[in-house]
């Protein structure tokens, strides 16, 4: 059809774009066959209509702007060649939830992205500010774009603001811990200023990537809760917040 091909040559345009080492890069590690075709389903379900530039290459992802046929959006596109997929396997085996996955390297990719919809799904539930996840679909996770006119919002590492306005942000982050771990059963896991975008209009975090969000029963949830907690005190030592993070995960803990 027309759409799969106007996939097909944002794909190319996309290739041609990047020169040299990163084309292949690109070819062979994220576009490759079987996530081609996942795009292609995509594209005939009417769930994305044309994919853009890249946003962001990761260790794990690739994120792109794209869109439906009304918005941007943004697709993450999880690498099933090159994913650091040993790591993904401890904090996939600790979880209940995924009891029943097969271990082969696909199979934790594809339950890692239902994983990451699925803590966003809870995460919003519980009162965050989160994309909003729209589909899942083997390694491709198609999410509600954060930014304006296609220019994703700006990492909290790169914002700088009054130091009124940031301790507004620093409690909003910590009541977003809380509320994730005492409302949605959750601990994010890898929070950091790279983890947080600010909305610059009205200076309000947004939590992403979540798909190494565990839940409590995972034996390392309170390690990654204090780590969460201890990375957001030392950030904001910059404006010269100071909050003791074993006092703040008391208050979470004890709740
Ligand atoms: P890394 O490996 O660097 O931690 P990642 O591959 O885990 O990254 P994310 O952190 O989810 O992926 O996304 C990488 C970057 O892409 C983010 O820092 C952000 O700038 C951008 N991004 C991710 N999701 C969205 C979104 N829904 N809307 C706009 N921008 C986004
Ligand atoms: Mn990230």
């Amino acid at each position: 059809t027309s759409k799969v091909k106007r996939i097909d040559t944002r794909v190319d345009k996309l290739r041609m774009k990047r020169k040299d080492t990163d084309t292949l890069k690109v070819k062979e590690n994220v576009f490759d066959e079987p996530t081609l075709k996942t795009l292609y389903t995509l594209s005939n379900k009417g769930i994305i209509e044309a994919i853009g530039g890249s946003i962001s290459t990761g260790k794990e992802a690739n994120v792109f702007l794209a869109e439906d046929t009304e918005k941007d959006i943004a697709v993450k596109i999880y690498r099933i060649s090159s994913s650091t997929f040993n790591s993904m396997e401890d904090y996939i085996l600790g979880d209940p939830r995924f009891r029943n996955v097969r271990h082969s390297k696909r199979d934790i990719i594809f339950a890692w992205t239902k994983k990451e919809q699925r803590n966003l799904v809870r995460a919003k539930e519980a009162g965050l500010k989160v994309p909003e996840p729209f589909v899942a679909e083997r390694n491709i996770l198609v999410m509600e774009f954060m930014g304006e006119d296609g220019i994703p919002y700006p990492q909290l590492k790169d914002y700088r603001m009054e130091k009124e306005t940031a301790k507004e942000a620093f409690d909003t982050i910590i009541n977003y811990i809380d509320l994730l771990y005492n409302e949605a059963n959750l601990v994010h896991g890898d929070l950091s200023e790279y983890n947080i975008l600010i909305i610059p209009e009205t200076e309000e975090p947004v939590f992403i990537d979540m798909g190494q969000s565990v839940t409590r029963e995972h034996p390392r949830s309170i390690e990654f809760l204090i780590r969460d907690i201890e990375n957001i005190t030392r950030y904001f030592k910059k404006y010269s917040i100071s909050a003791d993070p074993h006092e703040l995960y008391k208050l979470i803990r004890n709740k």
